[in-house]
This record gives structure tokens, sequence and C-alpha cells, in this order.
């Protein structure tokens, strides 16, 4: 029984020595000294030896029995300081090492202007109006003068949902739902997306106009050219001048496209302006008394006047960007210029 005490201690010793973990050793410790341990199973047998080998074996197994209990304290202790270490290390925060910045969100560059619009119009007494952008045919050109055969139709080249039912061609929609609501005065600024077939470097399948109505009495072509000179010297630079050419549109009667002194060059010429010292901003006109008829306004009484841009062609001339598929691409580098 002395052999198998002292082989105990061995195996025990080398096992203590190899142990990796608390678990491992909680399983160990157990497996030796619990209650149907290796130790409480030959200490079973000192019933079987002579009363005086019996103390001597007795005390030999009781000494090993502590001596091996403290082994698998000091053991515990030890492997409980290496896990608190290994959890430190892998928890060390190098306070040296750069940051990761979040990145914060902004608007995009054509509802910035969009809303920078729509501001200096609020400035001049302009309320915000806005309708569908899937657009009953009537609305998007029935009413704005543009019947079933009219040729300015083949001048936008449309979207349809079915014979009746568009993605609207312009914002001026908005403008007859706006008049069919309410008696003149009207002053309203409408933005929007609209839609056409159409994609090259100045012209993208959708895109973004802001138009401006204001029926009242006594508005004259006048009260046009005062609003928009007001508007581009508040939105280009006080001192650039404008000019007005005939043009037609459908809806207006008579129309003028407005340009303005080239943003890039002041005048003189440059390729943004093709050398022409002038850059085509916006369409506008005296609304066509026949449109009246749609809204039930007198036309004997009211008077008014129309205007629309589109807002990538002003973001294009402010910030000097070529190409008008840049804005719509969704790259990072493109968008946080601005
Ligand atoms: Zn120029």
């Amino acid at each position: 029984m002395k052999d198998q005490l002292q082989q105990l201690r061995e195996r025990a010793l080398t096992q203590i020595a190899g142990l990796m973990d608390e678990k491992e050793l909680a399983d160990v410790r157990t497996r030796i000294l619990g209650r149907k341990g290796d130790l409480t199973g030959i200490l079973r047998g000192l019933k079987d030896l002579a009363p005086e080998e019996r103390t001597q074996v007795g005390q030999l197994a009781n000494t090993l029995k502590s001596q091996l209990e403290q082994e698998f304290d000091r053991a515990e202790a030890a492997l409980r300081e290496r896990a608190e270490r290994a959890k430190l290390a892998s928890e060390f925060i190098d306070v040296t090492l750069p940051g990761r910045r979040s990145l914060s969100g902004r608007s995009h560059i054509l509802n910035r202007v969009t809303q920078e619009l729509i501001q200096v119009f609020a400035g001049l007494g302009f309320q915000l109006a806005e309708g569908p952008e899937v657009e009953l045919d009537y609305y998007n050109f029935e009413a704005l003068n543009i019947p079933k055969d009219h040729p300015a139709r083949d001048m936008q080249d449309t979207f349809y949902f079915s014979d009746n039912v568009v993605l609207r061609t312009h914002t001026s929609p908005v403008q007859i739902r706006t008049m069919e609501q309410q008696q003149p005065p009207v002053r309203v600024i409408c933005p929007g997306k609209v839609y056409r077939r159409d994609a090259d470097i100045t012209h993208s399948p959708m895109f973004m106009q802001v138009e401006g109505l204001w029926v009242d009495r006594n508005i004259s072509l006048a009260d046009l050219k005062g609003i928009l000179t007001a508007f581009v010297h508040e939105y280009f630079g006080p001192h650039l001048n404008l000019r007005f050419r005939p043009s037609f549109f459908p809806f207006t009667e008579p129309s003028a496209e407005v340009d303005i002194q080239c943003v890039i060059c002041g005048g003189s010429g440059c390729r943004t302006c093709s050398f022409t010292g002038w850059l085509e901003i916006l369409g506008s006109g005296m609304v066509d008394p026949a449109l009246y008829g749609f809204v039930n306004y007198d036309p004997e009484i009211y008077s008014g006047f129309a205007f629309g841009l589109g807002v990538e062609r002003v973001a294009m001339l402010k910030y000097g960007i070529p190409d008008i598929r840049l804005f719509y691409e969704n790259d990072m580098r493109f968008l946080n210029q601005f």
C-alpha cells in the first residue's frame, strides 16, 4: 500500500504540473481527492491491514492528502493569476493608436442647392408647394395647354405607366393643382424630382426642378423681371447682368429664356459659356390666359408669371461641375467636397 501511495503521489504531481486551466484542475482534484477518488479508494483498504501498519500507512496517507491539497491550491492560484494576466493583455488599449472616425452624414449637394433656392424665394414671399411624382396626364400636359396631339409633347420623351398616368416631366402640374385649390393671390415655389427619357453629360432621366408661380391682380412682365433679377443677384452675385431672350413654352405667353453673365469668366468668355459670356439659367413667361380656364380663374381680372430652373444646372454653374452624372454616382470623394 505504501507503493500505491507513492505511485499516486508521483502521478498526481505530474498531473498538477501539466494543468492548463481551473476547470481541468477541478476535474483532476475530484478524481484524486474526491469521495470516489483514488486516494479515498486506497484508504478504504486500510481496514484490511494489521493495526500497526494501519497507523503508519494512515499517517502517510494523511500527509499525502494535505500535501496534494496544498499543491492543488498553489496550482489553482497560479492558473488564476495566469488567466488574469491573459485577460488584461487581451483587453489592452493602445491610447496612442489613431482613432476610427465615424462618418457624419450630410445633405446631398442637390438637396442643399434646392433648399438654398427655396430660401431665396421664401425671402421674396413665395410659399412652398409640393405634388405627386406619378402624375395624371391631365395635370402634366392637358391642363398646361399641351393636348394629346400637341407637338410640344415630342420635346418631352415621357415615361408612361398607362395612357393617363405618367412620371411627371416637370413640376408644373403642382401649379395647376395649387390653383385648383385656391383663388389668387397665389405665390408658390414648387421643388421636386422630374423624369424624362434623356441621358448624356448634361441630361439625366431623373433630375430636379424648382418652379415658381405668382398670380394676382396686375402682375406684369415687369414683376417677372424684378423677381428674377432679385433672385439672380441674391443667389449668384449682386453685380451679374441678366438678359431675356424670347422663347416658346406651351403654358406661357410671351415666354423668355433668361441668361446670366457667366459666373466663371464674368462675361469675357470661357469654355463653360462657350465663349459667349452668357449662361442659360431658366425659362419663364407670363401665364397663358388659356390655363386660367382649367382652374376657373377670370383672365380679365388676374394675370401672372411662371418660371422654372433645373437644380442640377444651377449646382453645375455654381460649383463648376462638368458632368451631370456625378450627382447620381454616389462617389463619396465627389459628394464630400460640398
Ligand atoms: Zn464664361
